[in-house]
């Protein structure tokens, strides 16, 4: 039997007794087969004595188990994994930082609560799936879109907890959720919000309640276990148009982010993109040799005798037909103000989408139905991956120096993928870009220990160049949490002292983003 780190066999077993009092002895699992489902998938540390795996894994069907389920984990100061579908593949699954702890597994706990398409919101529990809550919502002909990310099985509280993105208008999943119900680890509940008002009849109408707005503190950590959450929904559009604007020269990057940058700052474009270098991509042995070692004149003759343009970006629109239409004008005619660019019209929807609609899309994720298509992308070309995914500003010179920058650390250490362009930029977020780059995952131990050494050298490479990752795996929270050093790490001082405040037997999620109870810290360089 596997014991967590610190627990004895005999208190662990007593530990498991109690838990099987709380929720029943069929939802406490000790099997090597049961373990096995909690491991990650997506392991960098496969074939490795270093992948943590968990001892046990508990599933609680209600509140009042969670909290049965803390106070024994607090009394016998058992570490305990928090997952609420446990998808967070690329990020570590279902498997905790901490080997040898419990997975608290929220999944039977999928209870949608409410749907409100009049004030378009939703209450669910951690276990409501984006499938679940699409079908709760198609099933009763709710006029209210939700926002999933690529994969659809995964949960809404899961994912915005970890501050995921998606691609409508509500992107930004933690931003789009409105009050919280948690347990802390001595057991107590507590609402965030209006939620704290008892009778309160717009806990998912208005965000902050009165006070210190604490929702914050739950998401990327570990001070406590969310149990309900409230989402705001889109109202169903009526229209969804987008366009592709298409430059040719490599310079024409700078005016271009800036009017994109404008146009988002401005509430035109609201919705997920990314800028790209059609040059980046494509199999043709010209193009290659270009990339390879051509100079940026050679690129652009290039994109002109083919005509794909250097660099390009879709709009998409959602709203009024009649609006959209008008915000696909406008930004036509600031674009317009870069010589040469070009316009694309692309796709145009009236929604709903009848199902011979639907079926003719490709990825359907970006209006609002949730899918599993993406997983295609990882197939064929490893056997899993993770993402190093840092934040930059929104503008061409960032990108430009990004890429250079990462292209550097690529070619230096044989790393494939890096060429201009190859770190594609994202608009998850307001007011930034992100980075999504995919590394691979093998069944190689020296594959993965090199992968491993490169994403710690672009985590630093980063840091040196201002900029921060919005995410990570497990196997890097640590790395990433000490790059965010200002005035000797006092942002990490300051969740450690929440840390021992709130959870004072280091229970709930031990090192999670790299923050650790006081018996298990190291000493900071
Ligand atoms: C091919 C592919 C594409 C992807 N695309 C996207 C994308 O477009 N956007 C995106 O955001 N992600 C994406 N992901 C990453 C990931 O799959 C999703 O973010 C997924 O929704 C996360 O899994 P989950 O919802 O099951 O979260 P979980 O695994 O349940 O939770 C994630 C983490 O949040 C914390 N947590 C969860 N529940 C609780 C709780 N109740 N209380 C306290 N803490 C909790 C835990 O630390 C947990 O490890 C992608 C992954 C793959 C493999």
């Amino acid at each position: 039997m596997r014991v967590p780190p610190g627990v004895s066999p005999r208190d662990f077993s007593e530990a498991l007794k109690k838990f099987e009092g709380a929720i029943g002895k069929e939802w406490v699992f000790t099997s090597d087969d049961d373990i096995n489902t909690y491991r990650d998938s997506y392991s960098p540390f496969w074939h490795e004595a270093e992948e943590p795996i968990p001892s046990a894994a508990v599933a609680p069907d209600n509140v009042e188990q969670v909290q049965q389920i803390v106070r024994i984990a607090g009394a016998h100061k058992i570490p305990l994994w928090t997952i609420s579908t446990g998808k967070n593949l690329g990020y570590g699954g279902s498997a905790p930082l901490l080997g040898g702890s419990v997975v608290l597994d929220l999944k039977r706990m999928n209870r949608v609560i409410e749907v409100n398409d009049k004030n378009h919101y939703a209450l669910v529990e951690p276990g409501v799936s984006y499938f679940d809550l699409y079908h709760y919502i198609h099933d009763r002909g709710l006029k209210v879109w939700i926002d999933p990310p690529d994969p659809g099985w995964g949960s809404l509280v899961g994912n915005a907890l970890e501050r995921g993105g998606g691609y409508t208008p509500m992107r930004d999943h933690f931003d789009c959720h409105c009050g919280m119900e948690v347990v802390l680890a001595n057991g107590e509940l507590v609402r965030t919000g209006m939620g704290a008002l008892p009778n309160s009849k717009t806990w998912q109408q208005y965000k902050y309640g009165f006070g210190p707005y604490v929702d914050g503190i739950f998401s990327q950590s570990n001070l406590g276990v969310v149990t309900k959450m409230g989402f705001w929904l889109l109202p169903e559009p009526e229209a969804f148009l987008s366009g592709n604007v298409v430059v040719g020269k490599h310079d024409d990057l700078f005016a271009m982010v800036e009017i994109f940058a404008n146009l988002m700052n401005s509430g035109i474009v609201l919705a997920t993109t990314t800028v790209v270098s059609p040059l980046a991509y494509g199999p043709d042995p010209e193009l290659a040799a270009l990339r390879a070692n051509g100079s940026t004149k050679d690129l652009e003759d290039y994109a002109a005798r083919k005509k794909i343009g250097y660099w390009s970006v879709s709009l998409p629109f959602y709203g009024p037909a009649d609006v959209v239409a008008a915000q696909w004008e406008y930004a036509k005619r600031k674009f317009s103000a870069i010589p040469g660019v070009r316009f694309e019209d692309r796709a145009s929807y009236r929604f709903p989408l009848n199902d011979d609609q639907l079926a003719k899309i490709v990825n359907p994720v970006p209006f609002g139905v949730p899918s599993l298509q993406t997983f295609s992308i990882g197939g064929p070309r490893s056997q899993g991956h993770m993402w190093f995914s840092p934040i930059i500003p929104m503008t061409g010179e960032a990108i430009l120096e990004a890429q250079k920058v990462f292209d550097q650390v690529a070619k230096d250490l044989s790393l494939s993928g890096g060429s201009v362009g190859g770190f594609p930029v994202w608009n998850f977020f307001a007011r930034a870009f992100v980075i999504i780059y995919f590394f691979p995952i093998e069944h190689d131990v020296e594959k993965n220990r090199k992968n491993r050494e490169v994403f710690r050298r672009l985590i630093k490479t980063a840091a040196e160049h201002g900029w921060g990752e919005y995410r990570t795996h497990t196997a890097f929270m640590g790395d990433i949490m000490d790059a965010y050093s200002f005035n000797n790490h006092s942002l990490l001082r300051l969740h450690e002292t929440m840390k021992d405040a709130l959870d004072p037997n280091g229970i709930l999620s031990p090192g999670k983003n790299g923050i650790w109870p006081k018996g298990m810290r190291k000493a900071r360089a």
